[in-house]
Formats: C-alpha cells, sequence, structure tokens
C-alpha cells in the first residue's frame, strides 16, 4: 500500500491532508482519486489506513478519511547514527537509501581533509534538501514508521564536538570510528563489548542504545583527524581484512551492527 509521511499539521482530527509533492505524486504520478486508499504514517510512528475523499481540482492538495488506525512496532531498537564524510557524485545519495532502508536513525555528513568534494553554503542547503527527499522515499519502499533525519554539513570541528558530546551521554564504545589503520580491534570485538553475544531473542520494544558511526571519504581519514576523533573519544575499529569503498561501509555496518542486536534478520513475529 502507498505510504506518506504527514506532519503534525496536516493530521485533522479523522481527516489527513496532503500538500506539496505528496500530493503531486499521489495525484499525477499514481493516478489516484477519491476512493483509494493509501496508508499515512504520523509523526508518533502510528499507522493510519485513510480514504481519499477529495482532490482540489488544481491537485494542490487532498482530503482523506481515517478508516482505521495501528500502531505497529517496526523501527529498529539500535538507534544508529551515520556520520558520513562527503563523497563524491551520486555515492552520498546511495549511502543515505541503503542506510535508511536498513534502519539508520540519521546522517550527519561532514567536510573530512580529503573529501574531493567542497560545497559552498549553497550548494551544500541544495544536497541536503535532495538527501532528504532520498531519505523520504526509502523510508516509505521499506515501512519505516520515520524517516531519517539528515543534518546540515558539518566542519570536521563540529564533528568533533557532536563526537566527544555523544559520548558522555551514551558511555563508552557508542562512537564508532570505521578506520582502515586499526590492527588490534573490530567492530565484532565492539558489539561483543557492549552488548555481549549476539541476541538470541528480538529486543524488548523501546529505544534500547544509542550509537554513533563515522566513516570517512574515499581517501580515508587523514591520520590527525582519525587522532582528533580518538581523542573526542571515538573507539576506532577495523570492519575485516578487506577494504571496503566508502559507499559500502556505512550499510555494512548497520548490517553488522543490527543482527547484533537482533533488529535484523529475523522474522517479525519471533
Ligand atoms: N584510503 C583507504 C585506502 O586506500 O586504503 C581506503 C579508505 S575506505 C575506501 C573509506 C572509508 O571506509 C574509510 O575511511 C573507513 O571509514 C571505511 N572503511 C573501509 N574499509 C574499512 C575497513 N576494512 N576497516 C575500517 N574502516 C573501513
Amino acid at each position: 500500500m502507498t505510504r506518506f509521511f504527514v506532519p503534525d499539521d496536516q493530521m485533522r482530527g479523522d481527516r489527513v491532508v496532503l500538500a506539496g509533492d505528496d500530493v503531486h505524486h499521489a495525484v499525477r504520478v499514481l493516478r489516484m482519486g477519491a476512493g483509494h486508499r493509501f496508508t499515512a504514517v504520523g509523526s508518533d510512528g502510528s499507522e493510519y489506513l485513510v480514504e481519499i475523499e477529495q482532490v482540489d481540482p488544481g491537485a494542490a492538495q487532498l482530503v482523506a478519511r481515517v478508516v482505521s488506525r495501528s500502531r505497529p512496532d517496526r523501527e529498529p531498537r539500535l538507534a544508529v547514527t551515520v556520520a558520513q564524510a562527503l563523497i563524491k557524485g551520486d555515492k552520498f545519495d546511495h549511502v543515505v537509501e541503503k542506510a535508511t532502508e536498513l534502519g539508520a536513525a540519521g546522517f550527519w555528513p561532514f567536510a573530512a581533509a580529503r573529501s574531493v568534494v567542497r560545497l559552498d553554503p549553497a550548494r551544500a542547503r541544495h544536497r541536503v534538501e535532495r538527501w532528504r527527499r532520498v531519505a523520504e522515499a526509502a523510508a516509505r519502499q521499506s515501512g519505516r514508521l520515520r524517516v531519517p533525519a539528515v543534518e546540515p554539513v558539518l566542519t570536521f570541528e563540529q564533528l568533533l564536538a557532536r563526537a566527544a558530546d555523544w559520548r558522555s551521554r551514551h558511555g563508552p564504545d557508542s562512537v564508532v570510528l570505521a578506520w582502515e589503520g586499526e590492527s588490534e580491534r573490530g567492530l565484532y570485538q565492539l558489539m561483543q563489548a557492549r552488548w555481549g553475544p549476539p541476541s538470541q531473542r528480538a529486543p524488548e520494544p523501546g529505544r534500547q542504545d544509542s550509537l554513533l558511526v563515522i566513516v570517512g571519504p574515499e581517501g580515508g581519514f587523514a591520520p590527525g583527524e582519525a587522532h582528533a576523533l580518538r581523542e573526542a573519544g571515538a573507539s576506532p575499529v577495523s570492519l575485516g581484512r578487506l577494504i571496503l569503498r566508502t559507499e559500502t561501509a556505512a550499510p555494512a555496518i548497520l548490517a553488522m551492527l543490527l543482527y547484533h542486536s537482533g533488529d535484523l534478520g529475523r522474522a517479525p513475529a519471533t
């Protein structure tokens, strides 16, 4: 069933209003009209089965009636935020799309010393808007109950400050630095240290843990950056003997973390 994320100000009692790009997509692309049903997802993660009552003549908005409401339990218990260095072309889109499908909680794009891409403020805003659309489309497609937030592009100094703050709030090993120079400790060891062996059962409802994962650009982190991130409290880990492309690293890390936490790879009822 087609789904749309609906902001609070468009939820009007037992009516739901779609506007802007969503109504264009529903009416012009999907050819929906009165009597068609879709799923509206509220900001609290509620899902509403709704039926279109009327589409205004210019297709600027449509009104749908709520048929039923449910509170599904589908979001990962482990909230993983991905801090991804700026990378070339549409590779960042790829990271946002795949990591959203896997269950990422949010994205922090940042400028690294070896990021080939340099964005002036206007282009950075434009890109962030695009990544937000990519995240929304992927969240819709994969049945997510929320769209991961994409933050404005951070400088490396801002990333350091946020990483230190995250570490002080969430404790040791909560800031994971994917660093190809690490030879002692792997992501597997970090997961074991934080949670023990992979969960035998799906975790209990409610957020259980929050991790920040930091991934470098195509050329990797400059030595000074890796050092500064460690000083800020990040835990460097290897992902294994092979070097992954930067756009592969974040989705691979998410898959490994969420498998270990019990969020991925299990049938919903188990
Ligand atoms: N410049 C590096 C080289 O040529 O050896 C490769 C950098 S890699 C393509 C880009 C980013 O992906 C790294 O900065 C790191 O965050 C992550 N990454 C890829 N493979 C990794 C691994 N085996 N261990 C840890 N991090 C890895």
